[in-house]
This record gives structure tokens, sequence and C-alpha cells, in this order.
């Protein structure tokens, strides 16, 4: 217990009980759930998540962690840790193997790494039942945005085409050790059911979403150019002089769904 945190692997550990109690209520895990948690640490979210789900599937970047995680989780659960980095993990594949339909991710993530862990989730969100993840409060506030805010950007739209963001409580920094240099949030993620999502290529809405928000202070027509041109943007039903930040998610959809050469 109390290894010293290591900054190159972003290591804040949750001490603060209560907080610790709130995550894994709010993860509420049922003995027939599989839940893999992202970033184990020293346990503080591990072992109470272990004890009420039975078994549980933990993936771990620093080695010099893994054997006091699997002494002190013998006695409470069957745990199986994954040396690996998280953003090379096919959930997908991961899911398959284990015979569950979709998989509970949770965890206090490696803040340095983030945004590329939460895409990498969205990836594979029809493996995924939910997500619920600590992260700094200023992400979860960009995750949640509605259009007009000036954090709504390509975080938002791309997490609220594949989920519901749904914020849930924050965490001061106090609450780890060493404290962070700013406030966290709990957030939980559902995928979206089959029927819910739409229908764009990826990669086309990908490189619109992208080239829209690269520069927010431009209209539609300026920042798509290299894309799709202003009678292509009208014919979305969307105005080529506004801005990326008024458009909702699936106005987003529209533009990738204008066929080439429009
Ligand atoms: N869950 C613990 C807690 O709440 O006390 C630790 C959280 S700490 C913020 C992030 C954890 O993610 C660390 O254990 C760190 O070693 C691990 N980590 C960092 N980069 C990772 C990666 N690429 N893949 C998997 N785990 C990683």
């Amino acid at each position: 217990m109390n290894s010293r945190p290591k900054k190159s692997f972003g290591q804040h550990f949750l001490h603060e009980k209560r907080y610790i109690e709130r995550i894994v209520g709010a993860v509420a895990p049922r003995a027939d759930d599989f839940v893999v948690e992202i970033g184990p640490g020293e346990g503080a979210l591990t072992l109470p998540l272990l004890a009420a789900a039975g078994r549980l599937t933990a993936i771990e970047l620093d080695t010099d962690l893994i054997p006091g995680l699997q002494a002190r989780a013998a006695a409470v659960g069957e745990l199986s840790i994954v040396h690996a980095d998280v953003l090379k993990v096919d959930f997908t594949a991961l899911a398959h193997r284990h015979g569950v339909e979709r998989l509970r991710l949770a965890g206090n993530l490696p803040y340095y790494i983030s945004s590329p862990i939460l895409f990498h989730c969205v990836e594979h969100a029809a493996a995924i039942r939910d997500m619920h993840f600590m992260l700094q409060k200023e992400v979860v506030d960009r995750m949640a945005a509605e259009p007009g805010s000036k954090v709504y950007g390509r975080l938002s739209v791309m997490l609220q085409l594949a989920c519901r963001v749904i914020p849930l409580f924050t965490v001061p920094p106090g609450a780890f050790r060493p404290p962070p240099k700013v406030d966290s949030a709990v957030v939980r993620l559902e995928p979206l059911a089959a029927h819910e999502l739409h229908d764009a290529d990826p990669d086309r809405l990908h490189a619109i979403v992208k080239a829209a928000f690269a520069q927010r202070r431009k209209t539609l027509a300026n920042g798509l150019r290299q894309l799709l041109d202003a009678e292509a943007i009208r014919s979305a039903g969307i105005d080529p002089k506004a801005r990326a930040e008024t458009l909702a998610p699936m106005d987003f959809v529209r533009l990738a769904k204008v066929p080439a050469g429009a």
C-alpha cells in the first residue's frame, strides 16, 4: 500500500472514503455484471467493486502496482488483472471472449489521456452497457455541453452522438493523494441503443466535426472549405454563415450525409 505515485502514469490515488462510496454506489455493481476497471492503482475502487460484483477485470499499465493489488484482492473476489495500455485493449473482443453481451466500465482515469480513452471507448460502445468515470471537471463540462456554450466542441458532439452523458458529482483535489491541480467530476455514460444511433459514415463525420471546430470563430463555410461548399452546407438545411458552436450534434450528421459533389 502507499506506493509513491508516478506522475508519468497520471497517478492520483483516491483516499476519501465518502467519494469512494459514492462512486461505487453510482456503479451499483450486481453479482452477474462483468465490470472492467481502467487504472485500478492501489485498489481504492477495485476492492469495493470486486466485493459487490464477485469478479472484476482491471487494466493497469504500471507493473509495480500489480502484485500488491493481486494480494489485496485475493480474499475479496476473482480479480483478473490485464497488464496493458487501455488504449490498446479491444473491449469488443474482451466481451466476446468472456461470453458477455455488454461490459460495464469504471475508473478514476489517468487524466493525461482522458480524451483518447473516451474516444477509444466510444469505438467499442456497442459492447459496453455503461461507463462511470472520474475525470477533470473541465472535461466533464465539455462532454455534457450544449450548443451555444463556450465549452461545446468536438468532444461534446462525438460523445453525445454515441452516448447519454450524465454528470453526477464533483470531487475536490483533497480527495486524492497527491491532490491534482484541478477539480474532478464523476460522469455516467450510457451508450445509445442501435436504433438511436446515426447512420453517417464515421470517418466523414469525424473529419467534418474536426474541421468545423478547428477554428471556432470562423463560419461553417470557411471552416469546412476543404470538405463542403456553401451550397452543399445549405442543402443540409444549415446556414453556411453559422458557427460550429451553434449546431446541434445531429446537424453534423446531416452535413456528413450530404453526398460528395452536392
Ligand atoms: N483507481 C485508482 C484510484 O482511484 O486510486 C488509481 C487512479 S489513477 C488517477 C490512474 C491509474 O491509471 C493509475 O493506476 C495508473 O497507473 C493507471 N494508468 C495510467 N496510464 C494507463 C494506461 N495507458 N492504461 C491503463 N492504466 C493506466
